[in-house]
């Protein structure tokens, strides 16, 4: 009898609706494959060289020092001294005073940071546009919210001149955006600089995007964790500081991008407290507070880049131009063995067409499956490299549009991206001989 009624209590679904639809993720799948299968690993975006010393220094004294009580709970909301220097560091980037406990949150990485907006701002019913390719994780954020998501693609448009292409070549088709816009849509996601493609948005994008706000009074989600990645002299623009934009928008960033330690998970909301209190609520009734002593290191880090900013020795300056140099170098092989690359303006990431090497891969018709991800399976279990197809930053509907790229992450040492360059050489000259 006791064995009957558990068999029927098992069989109740056990799975809150709103996991339907979300419960497969092409990252798990890809993030296993690579461990399984890669001799070298452009996939997931994470550095393989060391985090600054001054940081990993600052985390050893927080250890090591004699102030014991980093080892216990700290203000909910933030860390006071993180709170504090990322209040001063925001001040002098977006031009107005900010209060760091209302105007500021600390959170488990931009992750969270992103979840408590979507939690805390969307309405069963209420639409969030997202624009096409995308970090995967908006559209089953806002789906577990109740809201739906509408994307607004960025179109293509290849230069004619044989020039290698330009993550700014992929652009917003101003009238396609606006329709998109409605009585319905309570939010828009910005991720500038984009990942996966690293295009940075221009003054004139993030206007029409600003204006389009405004005009049907939405939020803007922005994005920013790959504020401080940006070549070639181009500026990081922050929405934000555009007319109108301040009162609506809650800007993210993370520890982990900006000093290269992305399992530290220290990320931070910035905005204003109309928005920032429901972050806050969310905050306090699921997560309640990150790692004491992780963001006491992040705080110093923030302390250094303050005295340090605009001068060579900043670590926001270096980074990017060693990124830079790596892009460069990885932007020229790829050209080289064919792989035609996408050249990022910002991000470490970078995304290149993988047409040239298709006769390798046979295709399988009328597969449900992208080309690109079949590419991307067939190349880790082969030839040991690691890269994510651009599919997996498309939503279902659109994840046919584009099946001929895949991204590979550039945030590693000189050894590991000449071994990726190897194996491309090699398999282009087999192809060839
Ligand atoms: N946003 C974007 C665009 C990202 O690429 C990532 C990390 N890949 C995140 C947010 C999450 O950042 P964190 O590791 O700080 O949670």
């Amino acid at each position: 009898f006791l064995f009957h009624s558990l068999q029927a209590k098992m069989s109740r679904p056990v799975q809150a609706r709103r996991l339907e639809g979300i419960d497969k993720n092409i990252w798990v799948e890809f993030v296993k494959l690579a461990a399984t299968y890669s001799k070298v690993n452009l996939g997931q975006g994470f550095p393989d060289f060391p985090a600054p010393d001054f940081l990993r220094e600052a985390l050893t004294r927080a250890l090591g020092g004699g102030n014991h009580m980093l080892h216990q709970y700290t203000r909910a909301f933030g860390h006071p001294p993180l709170v504090k220097v990322l209040a001063q560091f925001f001040e002098k980037l977006l031009g107005r005073e900010l209060d760091p406990m209302t105007n500021v949150m600390v959170t488990v990485g931009a992750y969270q940071a992103l979840f408590c907006c979507f939690q805390a701002l969307v309405d069963e019913g209420d639409e969030v546009i997202i624009i096409e390719p995308f970090f995967d994780c908006y559209e089953p954020m806002v789906k577990m919210a109740g809201g739906t998501p509408v994307f607004v693609p960025l179109r293509l448009n290849p230069p004619k001149d044989g020039k290698l292409m330009s993550s700014a070549d992929w652009q917003l088709d101003p009238a396609e955006l606006a329709s998109k816009f409605s009585e319905r849509t309570k939010a828009i996601v910005l991720n500038s600089p984009n990942n996966p493609l690293g295009k940075v948005f221009s003054r004139g994008e993030l206007g029409l995007i600003a204006e389009l706000c405004v005009k049907h009074d939405v939020l803007c989600i922005s994005d920013e964790v790959y504020e401080w990645l940006v070549y070639d002299g181009k500026q990081h623009i922050r929405i934000a500081s555009l007319q109108g934009m301040w009162d609506r928008t809650v800007i993210i960033g993370s520890a982990g991008k900006t000093f290269s330690a992305t399992g530290w998970k220290v990320g931070w909301v910035v905005g204003p407290d109309r928005l920032l209190q429901h972050l806050r609520t969310v905050h306090q009734n699921s997560v309640y507070h990150c790692a004491t002593i992780a963001q006491e290191a992040v705080a110093q880090g923030f302390q250094r880049e303050l005295m340090l900013y605009g001068k060579p020795e900043s670590y926001f300056v270096q980074l990017p131009k060693e990124l830079q140099q790596k892009r460069d170098w990885l932007v020229q092989r790829l050209d080289e063995v064919g792989m035609k690359p996408i050249i990022p303006e910002g991000t470490y990431f970078l995304v290149a067409d993988i047409s040239l090497f298709k006769s390798d891969v046979p295709d399988v018709p009328n597969s449900d499956e992208p080309y690109d991800s079949r590419f991307a399976k067939w190349m880790v279990k082969n030839k040991g490299l690691a890269a994510i197809p651009l599919s997996a930053f498309y939503s279902e509907a659109h994840k046919n549009n584009y099946t001929n790229f895949i991204r590979f992450c550039f945030a590693k040492e000189e050894a590991t991206l000449k071994a990726a360059s190897d194996i491309l050489q090699k398999w282009k000259q087999e192809k060839t001989s």
